[in-house]
């Protein structure tokens, strides 16, 4: 295992998701030459949602994933399932124009349905609860907050979005730390890892192959490979197909390097409590809709199943794990509900988040037969679902939605493989400070 693993897998060791996980039958690692339609490098949303959709569309799909499906990102998040993307749509209408970031904002909410779809068509036991709350610290954050709600009314479709003043603020968290927010009903939240894997058992029994501790080394194009069939090699195994999708997230790493520069992992961690009790779960956010702020190192927090509360944030750009982890983020749970100082912290997490520069998702193709999906930022619960979808779409000829978002130009981090960690951990030393002042 390279240095990231070892540290994601460490960071897995206390999660509370794990302990509320339902039962997966493992699938076996590839030995073998397999032919396929399709290979998916990835068990993560993203490229079990493809495989679920190229399943579906009768695609003999197989999907390799290094540890167990579930295991990255998508297994271990906040839970918090949000319309629009982490680089808000700045980047889109920059870029594309406002035609395109409409779209753009539109797929988003798709994400979202499709989602709902999805746990209704495969029965997946997962826990949805509706809403999300963003919320503002103070009168400048609140202001901004306010200025993002009047840009989205004005030009896009969010009649839905509702504005909280102070005091409705207040009657939805019972916290005095935030003075504005806005209210999402159609984000919601769930159970990240059984959504996961109820999405994994729907694709495995639409046919798709599932191999586990099946790391793909290297990946070659049909040209590279000499020509005929793209080729992903494991150790111990191979599988030969017309299509590869890289779905790894920050793990895909020197398989593709090409694609590793462009994104950077960022480590961010959650606790949970033990269970508060109905009543006091109740006063804390009457409502149950999950909640973030708008400060550049954010909290996010929800009540789960069995009246915890999960609370997330901090975020390591060196990825180096806050010393002494459960107390840490204790420390932020109790600047946001000093109430809980009796409350007891069960469990402690991590893992990473795949940035880029522009904080905007990453999605194209190394070859024409090499597509992926990468970058969601922090973002990615809901649209890694939809990007599964668009890059499944393109697999079979309709490639004019996954393009909206492959025309989106990215640019590597600056510093090269040495200087790009130290640098970025500057950079956002320098944001921090600006929201802290
Ligand atoms: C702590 C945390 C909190 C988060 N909170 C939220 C949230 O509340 N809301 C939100 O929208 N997003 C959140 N995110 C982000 C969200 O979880 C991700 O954007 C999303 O899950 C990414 O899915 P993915 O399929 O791209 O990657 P992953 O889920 O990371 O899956 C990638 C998989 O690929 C496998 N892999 C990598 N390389 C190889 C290889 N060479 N061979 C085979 N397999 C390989 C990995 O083992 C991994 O299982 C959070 C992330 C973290 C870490």
């Amino acid at each position: 295992m390279m240095r990231l693993e070892r540290q994601a897998q460490a960071l897995l060791a206390r999660s509370y998701y794990q302990d509320s996980a339902q039962p997966w039958e493992r699938g076996p690692a590839l030995a073998g030459t397999v032919q396929a339609d399709v290979c998916i490098v990835g068990g993560g949303l993203a490229g079990l949602s493809a495989a679920l959709e190229l399943a579906r569309a009768g695609m003999q799909t197989v999907l390799l994933e290094a540890q167990q499906v579930g295991w990255g990102a998508s297994g271990r998040n906040g839970g918090q399932a949000l319309a629009g993307y982490a680089s808000e749509l700045e980047p889109f209408e920059r870029q594309l124009g406002r035609d395109a970031a409409r779209q753009a904002w539109a797929m988003s909410l798709e994400a979202l349905d499709l989602m709902r779809t999805r746990i209704r068509a495969h029965r997946i036991a997962c826990d949805w609860t509706d809403g999300a709350l963003t919320l503002a610290v103070r009168p400048a954050k609140a202001r901004a907050l306010r200025a993002w709600y009047e840009h989205m009314q004005t030009h896009y479709d969010a009649a839905h979005l509702r504005w909280l003043d102070e005091a409705q603020t207040r009657a939805q968290v019972q916290s005095e730390r935030y003075v504005a927010g806005v209210f999402d009903p159609l984000s919601g939240h769930l159970h990240p890892l059984n959504y996961t894997l109820g999405i994994a058992r729907a694709a495995r029994a639409a046919g798709v192959q599932i191999f586990e501790g099946s790391e793909a080394v290297q990946v070659q194009t049909a040209v590279a490979a000499g020509g005929g069939k793209a080729r992903v090699r494991t150790a111990q195994g191979e599988v030969r197909a017309p299509f590869v999708l890289l779905a790894g997230n920050v793990h895909l790493g020197r398989v593709a390097p090409a694609l590793a520069r462009r994104i950077m992992p960022v480590g961010t961690y959650i606790i949970a409590t033990e269970p508060l009790g109905a009543e006091r779960a109740a006063a804390l956010i009457p409502s149950r809709a999950c909640v973030s702020d708008n400060q550049f190192v954010l909290d996010y927090y929800r009540l789960c199943a069995g009246d915890r509360l999960l609370f997330g944030g901090r975020v390591s750009y060196s990825t180096v794990s806050p010393p002494d982890l459960p107390a840490t983020m204790r420390r932020s749970m109790l600047r946001v509900f000093p109430q809980l100082h009796d409350v007891r912290v069960t469990h402690a997490w991590g893992g990473f988040v795949d940035i880029t520069m522009n904080r905007a998702p990453d999605f194209g193709r190394l070859a024409p037969d090499v597509l992926y999906l990468q970058g969601f930022s922090g973002h990615g619960l809901a649209l890694t679902g939809l990007a599964g979808q668009l890059a499944a779409e393109a697999i079979r000829g309709q490639a004019q939605r996954f393009d909206l978002f492959a025309r989106l130009r990215h640019r590597p981090f600056p510093g090269g493989d040495w200087l790009r960690t130290p640098l970025l951990v500057l950079a956002m030393a320098w944001y921090r400070l600006r929201d802290a002042l």
